[in-house]
């Protein structure tokens, strides 16, 4: 037994969740991720995953991880400034410093450290955070954990921002903060405007680029190559959980602002290094995103399938041009029963409700991936016809 004197509290804290529909549950999942997956024991047309290029079970990534796993065991053994620094995580910091176009990399072990230690590392007390508001959770805790001060503005709002920026314009360093791609709704962050504002105000900018990298760009380069940026670029995190079909994550930057973070990022520097295997299959990961862009063709072919599908049906698909493509509900029960449905006819979207995303726009998060087919595609708008239109 292990009680807490407040243990009460928790349990009627529990009911009140899940009368409200808002309990979240892991399901169990056997075999690889895939467009089919076995969820609690059944097979399930999967509209759910982060695995954008079909990349999480990829031949070609489980014979690089395996080849290294024989070379190098499977721990790391420690942070990588101690002994876990391995060739595995050298060469992929080199080939992402290649790919992004930036002078250095540093490898987190999560997108989630990756973002708490950049702002951790670049911004003190005197400094301020400027964030938009439907940033990544990772990002908005690690401006809670920072002592820099914190402003928001509402989602892609040039405007506000630009007066957020006037307000601080006595203080002494200013970071404006963005998802590239926001998670939850799928859009494309405005970054040459905030570039152009950042210029204005002398702000530095930040791009937390988990969901474009890979997917956006004639190379996967990203929201940033989707804009063409070639000059000056924003400090760029990237994520391998998701189009990369690893795990980890990088931060890509100049050498003096990766240095820094070498020397102050605490989730850095206290942290085992992610096992060298699977930095290994990241670089093998890299080279298939480079240079298989029939992926990322693919993937905007089934976006523009789903679209058209969608519109003929007048479903409320969120405006998206990604492999994130939410249907808007509003209402959080609505949205469970609706996603409880789809289920019933076997396919599986994300249910998300408050407060991972703002009360009232509870929605189903459809993801497509570059293995689904012009078929699923078909099962999904036919299911959701009989669900949502019906
Ligand atoms: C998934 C995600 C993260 C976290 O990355 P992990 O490697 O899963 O910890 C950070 N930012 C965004 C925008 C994400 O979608």
């Amino acid at each position: 037994m292990s009680q807490l004197p407040w243990q009460s509290q928790l349990q009627q804290a529990l009911k009140e969740r899940q009368a409200a529909g808002l309990y979240r549950r892991s399901r169990l999942r056997d075999g690889e991720q895939g467009v089919e997956v076995v969820l609690d024991g059944r097979k399930l047309l999967s509209f759910s995953s982060n695995d954008y290029l079909g990349l999480a079970a990829h031949p070609t990534l489980k014979k690089a991880f395996t080849e290294a796993l024989d070379r190098e065991g499977v721990g790391s053994g420690a942070a990588h400034l101690l002994t876990g620094h391995s060739r595995y995580h050298h060469q992929l910091e080199e080939a992402l410093a290649e790919f992004t176009g930036q002078q250095r990399v540093l490898l987190f072990s999560t997108g989630y450290m990756a973002n708490i230690g950049v702002i951790d590392g670049l911004l003190g007390k005197t400094d301020v955070l400027v964030q938009d508001k439907l940033n990544h959770a990772s990002l908005l805790d690690g401006g809670r954990l920072s002592e820099a001060q914190q402003l928001r503005y509402p989602h892609a709002d040039m405007a506000l921002l630009h007066q957020r920026l006037y307000t601080a314009a006595n203080s002494r360093n200013k970071l404006i903060v963005s998802d590239g791609v926001f998670s939850m709704d799928g859009d494309i962050a405005p970054l040459p405007e905030i570039m152009d504002l950042a210029e204005q105000h002398k702000a530095g900018v930040l791009i937390d680029d988990a969901h474009g990298l890979g997917v956006l760009g004639q190379n996967g380069g990203g929201v940033i190559e989707h804009f063409e940026l070639t000059q000056q670029k924003p400090i760029l995190v990237g994520t391998f959980g998701k189009a990369f079909g690893t795990a980890g994550a990088f931060v890509a930057a100049d050498e003096v602002v990766i240095e820094t973070l070498v020397q102050q990022a605490r989730s850095f520097i206290y942290t085992t290094a992610q096992p060298p295997a699977i930095a290994a299959a990241t670089l093998a990961s890299l080279k298939l995103i480079k240079q298989e862009s029939w992926r990322r063709d693919k993937l905007q072919q089934l976006i523009k399938q789903l679209r058209d599908g969608a519109t003929q049906l007048g479903l409320p698909l969120m405006p998206s041009q990604t492999a994130i493509q939410p249907l808007l509900i509003g209402d959080d029960k609505k949205a469970l029963k609706l996603g409880q449905d789809l289920e019933r006819q076997g396919i599986l979207v994300g249910i998300i409700r408050p407060p991972t995303v703002p009360k009232n726009t509870a929605r189903l998060r459809i993801t497509l991936s570059a293995s689904h087919e012009a078929e699923h595609i078909n099962k999904l708008l036919d299911a959701l016809e009989l669900s949502y239109v019906h």
